[in-house]
């Protein structure tokens, strides 16, 4: 079973795709790290964003690996642990900077596929162009969106958790700034796919939306069943 869940940033599609993939047993690939993987390898070779040639033979030389269990993923970039280090705001930037090179998306769909294809009960993707581009034929497709403020509000208090030093303007700014990269490129844009669930989370919390999308999954596994028998 491969499970999409598209959407901007800051809709909860991490939160909820590690809950179902837990859930549900299956794997979670979380895309938006790979392409944080190659932004962060960018900024710290000091290449400049307009060397699209060099920053794709980086993310082709990239080993880019995705340990541990949905709630403990670890990033892995050559052996060494980045998880924390492509959180910030800095790393996001560059990350929907590379994300809009062609060669870049290329070579991490293509890993992407190769991931969900093989894991043994299937996987739970989380993206931008999840989908429309990687997995055309997911058998169930979501969409989380939210109100601008809502999504910025929610990163905003993540990264005072974790202690990173922003303030909620900064965060809005940026949130926006990455959103109207997302969906300007012409390579893959953020958009919701034609079969797809779309859900608001702006006014919900985390087990309304969970329950919302159990109960999809479960529907669709039963028509599945019904259909076999
Ligand atoms: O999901 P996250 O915010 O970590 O993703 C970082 C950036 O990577 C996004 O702003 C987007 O530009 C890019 N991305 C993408 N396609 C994906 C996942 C992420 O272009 N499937």
């Amino acid at each position: 079973m491969i499970i999409a869940i598209d959407g901007p940033s800051g809709a909860g599609k991490s939160t909820l795709g590690k809950m179902l993939a837990k859930n549900l047993n299956l794997l979670y690939l979380d895309t938006g790290a790979m392409y944080r993987a190659v932004g962060f390898a960018v900024l710290d070779k000091g290449v400049g964003f307009e060397d699209t040639a060099r920053i794709a033979e980086i993310a082709e030389n990239a080993r880019i690996e995705l340990v541990g269990e949905p709630e403990h993923l670890q990033i892995f970039l050559d052996g060494a642990d980045v998880s924390l280090a492509i959180r910030t705001n800095e790393v996001g930037q560059a990350a929907s900077r590379v994300s809009t090179i062609s060669e870049v998306r290329r070579i991490l769909v293509e890993h992407q596929r190769a991931l969900g294809a093989t894991a043994p009960n299937g996987a739970v993707l989380d993206g931008r162009d999840i989908g429309s581009v990687v997995f055309p034929n997911a058998d169930i497709k979501f969409f989380l969106t939210a109100k601008p403020e809502a999504r910025a509000r929610r990163r905003y208090e993540e990264d005072l958790e974790k202690g990173r030093a922003v303030s909620y303007e900064q965060t809005f700014a940026e949130i926006k700034e990455r959103d109207e990269r997302d969906v300007s490129r012409s390579d893959s844009p953020l958009m919701i796919a034609e079969d797809a669930v779309v859900i608001d989370t702006s006014e919900l919390d985390l087990s309304e939306v969970f329950a919302q999308m159990i109960a999809i999954v479960d529907e669709k596994r039963a028509k599945a069943t019904a259909g076999l028998t």
